[in-house]
């Protein structure tokens, strides 16, 4: 373990090289947010002069990617077994080294056709499971990353690990590597978790897979409720710990958001920071979005009204009168506060007010709003599915955009929101909370509101943010247009997150 100081000392020149592990990353695979964290933040790192490569499991659908493979095969141990890893490489777009974990008994079996994903396979009614295999794929993956540190082009000063499916390398680490190789112990390690929700807790038989002693199998290192957890793993040994946003990080140190970590996390509470997630500028900006009937952007409002007539067009909602528009895109489930939206948009609708809603999940939202949309065709358009380019013109084309998350990491589509000046409605929880302003006679004078938000998880809260946001957009048209242009103006770009970043790996380094 480091010893800890919160001093900051005079360290501006000091390089720094990073090993960024992620079980998936953008070009590559992707499930989530983790997938943009672990593409972006290498190259945004690079641009402030320090050197990070990242490395992810050989999954089919990253063979896609221009990959090739080298020379260097390791055998890796998983329980009495050893099991040969071929590391491949590549760079990422802007030049930073990507790593890749071949064995394709473990990660070639992604097949999307084939409803076979990279964790999860589908069942024949529809429904998804883990692979039964998850726990061994990635202690081989985890080990594997430990064995190949020797053969990359720079040895790691820090391993940053994201995720349960990287928990045990900082376990690895220091408990079997650093005896063999004292350059091991010399490294210093965080893990960002990016939802609390995966665990990756498996039972105490699958132990002896890890090839680690039971000595380590104790309440205050990995045992988890009699069985062990990889996230726990890489929370207990992890130098520093963060998370993707600052509320975030309070939150999960209470019973209602840590699913039962809370007690961890308090007590790592010194080493825990959040971090907001930033957005691809080159992917989500009005001024040069492809997706979009019209260009516009803070100097230039006019091209968002083409944006807003043409999505009612595509969503074939009527043209007539000027109702608000708002708009949604999200997985459609729990998570995403869709009940609240289900229980107020009647009475959204039935005043002749408009709504936009883009979501693919659970059936019975599915079916919720399918029964909507048929009493108010002309009012709610409904698009269930993906569908990347409607999420921009949704984005462009709405007044207000909802996301009344019942719990939200980091979030990015209200940040999206803000820079389409589309004011968002959130929930004050996670990562919306440290990036929506509400808008208040206080926040408008400073100039500081960008959006609305509540706190109590309730349809009644949800419904007054709607209709005060409504009453500002219809009555008070200057005051609406500097909540947009405060938001359009802001910079939660992937720059700013790493400049974070950047001085927690500093303290690292130092403090090592
Ligand atoms: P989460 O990662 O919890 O799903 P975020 O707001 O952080 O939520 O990010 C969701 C991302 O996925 C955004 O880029 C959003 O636009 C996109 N997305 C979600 N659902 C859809 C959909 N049905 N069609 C297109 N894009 C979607």
């Amino acid at each position: 373990m480091i010893s800890w100081s919160r001093t900051d000392r005079n360290d501006g020149n000091m390089s720094i090289n990073i090993l960024l592990v992620a079980s998936e990353v953008v070009g590559f695979a992707k499930t989530g947010g983790l997938a943009d964290v672990a593409g972006s933040l290498p190259s945004a790192l690079a641009r402030r002069g320090l050197r990070a490569a990242v490395i992810l499991p050989l999954y089919r659908s990253a063979r896609r990617a221009n990959v090739e493979p080298t020379e260097i095969v390791v055998e890796v141990q998983v329980g009495h077994r050893l099991v040969p890893a071929r590391l491949w490489r590549t760079s990422l777009p802007d030049g930073a080294t990507a790593y890749l974990v071949e064995n394709d008994d473990y990660f070639g079996r992604d097949d999307a056709s084939q409803g076979r994903g990279i964790y999860q396979y589908t069942l024949p009614d529809g429904s998804k499971r883990d692979y039964e295999d998850n726990c061994e794929r990635f202690v081989f993956f985890n080990r594997a990353v430990a064995e190949f540190l020797p053969y990359l082009d720079s040895w790691p000063q820090i391993v940053h690990v994201n995720d349960w499916q990287t928990g045990l390398i900082p376990v690895y680490l220091r408990e079997l590597y650093a005896a063999r190789d004292d350059r091991y112990g010399r490294i210093a390690t965080m893990m960002t978790i990016h939802n609390i929700a995966f665990q990756g807790f498996y039972w105490s038989y699958d132990y002896p897979m890890t090839g680690l002693p039971w000595s380590l199998f104790t309440y205050d290192r990995l045992e988890f409720y009699g069985g062990y957890s990889f996230l726990k793993a890489g929370i207990v040994y992890s130098d520093l710990v963060t998370t993707v946003s600052p509320t975030y990080a309070r939150e999960i140190q209470t019973p209602d958001y840590g699913r039962a970590f809370h007690p961890i996390l308090y007590q790592r509470r010194e080493r825990l920071y959040g971090i907001v997630n930033g957005v691809d500028y080159t992917q989500w900006n009005p001024v040069t979005d492809k997706y979009i009937p019209a260009n516009y952007g803070p100097d230039d409002l006019s091209g968002k009204l083409v944006c807003k007539r043409a999505l009612r067009r595509e969503l074939k909602l009527s043209d007539a009168g000027a109702p608000p528009l708002f708009g949604m895109v999200a997985r459609l489930t729990d998570q995403k506060g869709v009940d609240l939206i289900a229980a107020i948009a009647p009475q959204m609708l039935e005043r002749g007010w408009q709504i936009a809603i883009l979501g693919d999940g659970d059936p019975h939202h599915h079916r919720t709003f399918e029964a909507l949309r048929s009493r108010y065709p002309e009012r709610l358009g409904l698009r269930l599915g993906f569908d990347e380019s409607l999420a921009h013109r949704i984005e462009a084309g709405s007044d207000a955009y909802l996301m009344p998350s019942a719990f939200e990491p980091s979030g990015l589509n209200q940040l999206y929101s803000l820079r389409y000046g589309t004011p968002p409605l959130v929930r004050r929880t996670g990562g919306l909370a440290d990036t929506v302003t509400d808008t208040n006679a206080q926040t408008l004078a400073d100039g500081k509101a960008t959006g609305f938000s509540f706190t109590r998880y309730s349809p009644e809260e949800l419904w007054n943010t709607v209709e005060r946001a409504e009453a500002l957009w219809r009555h008070s048209p200057e005051a609406w247009k500097q909540v947009m242009i405060t938001g359009m103006t802001q910079d939660w770009s992937w720059d700013r997150s790493a400049a974070d970043y950047d001085k927690l790996y500093r303290r690292l380094v130092q403090a090592k």
